[in-house]
């Protein structure tokens, strides 16, 4: 579905990015993926995506740096010659009630998880714009749409997300680019690993479970793909009707 396209998956050596960069890379896609931690889980997932049989590069980039992402960004496309789609993953939690919240823990929340992807989408929109196409998909969450107790900084930046997939969607969609969110609920990775044997939480979930990130890298593969040319500026939740 993908042959030939160059996707930036952010965050992409770990969680929901690893599974985004496989299904994409499964599906022919070359795959770029900026990240900041450990270096071993990013080279494993590097060596599991070349052996695929596509390209594949590792950046080590903090998102929440404007000029670091810019480096990174020219880099990608002196290396792979072009960028087609844009995964803005990368993402963390700093959780506290906000009576506790400490201010530089809002900021830093805020600073990787929206400011971050503002950062990505200012690198690849002279290039969408002047190549007339491209997908932006933006991860947000359903504690963005509905808020969550202890979460104020990321309900925010996943909020904040919302705003800015509609607003670069309008601005985009002239040239036939399409700007999308995505808003997980519960899904296993090592973010919620806390919650896995919360029995109360899984309650809530009306279907009883909490995703897969393969589930969620089905619904990235079909926004990435030409399937979804006639959806731009959604919000699409894929929580278990968590949110509903
Ligand atoms: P995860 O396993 O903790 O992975 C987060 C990824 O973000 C890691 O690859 C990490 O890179 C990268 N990252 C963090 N800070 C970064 C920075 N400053 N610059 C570049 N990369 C950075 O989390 P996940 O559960 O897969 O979450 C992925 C996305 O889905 C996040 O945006 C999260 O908010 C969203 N989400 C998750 C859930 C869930 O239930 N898991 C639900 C809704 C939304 P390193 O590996 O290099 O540290």
């Amino acid at each position: 579905m993908l042959k030939g396209k160059t996707a930036v998956v952010t965050g992409g050596s770990q969680g929901i990015g690893r599974a985004v960069a496989m299904k994409l890379a499964k599906n022919g896609a070359n795959i770029a993926i900026p990240y900041i931690g450990d270096p071993e889980r990013a080279s494993h997932t590097l060596c599991e995506i070349k052996a695929l049989g596509v390209d594949a590069a590792l950046y080590v980039c903090d998102v929440s740096n404007f000029e670091d992402v810019a480096h990174t960004f020219k880099q990608i496309v002196a290396d792979f010659g072009q960028i087609d789609i844009l995964i803005n993953n990368a993402g963390i939690t700093k959780d506290k009630l906000v009576m506790g919240m400490k201010p530089e823990d809002f900021d830093s929340v805020i600073n990787v998880n929206l400011k971050g992807a503002f950062n990505t989408i200012k690198q690849v929109y002279p290039l969408f714009a002047r190549q007339k196409s491209g997908k932006i998909i933006n991860v947000s969450s359903v504690s963005g749409l509905m808020g969550n107790a202890g979460q104020a900084n990321y309900s925010a930046s996943k909020a904040g997300i919302v705003g800015l997939t509609k607003t670069v969607a309008k601005e985009l969609a002239s040239r036939g680019i399409c700007c999308n969110a995505i808003a997980p609920g519960f899904v296993k990775t090592d973010m919620t690993e806390r919650f896995v044997d919360n029995k109360e939480l899984i309650d809530s979930i009306p279907l009883k479970r909490m995703a897969d990130p393969e589930e969620i890298a089905e619904l990235v593969l079909f926004l990435a793909s030409d399937k979804s040319n006639y959806i731009t500026g959604e919000v699409i939740r894929i929580d278990g009707g968590l949110a509903m």
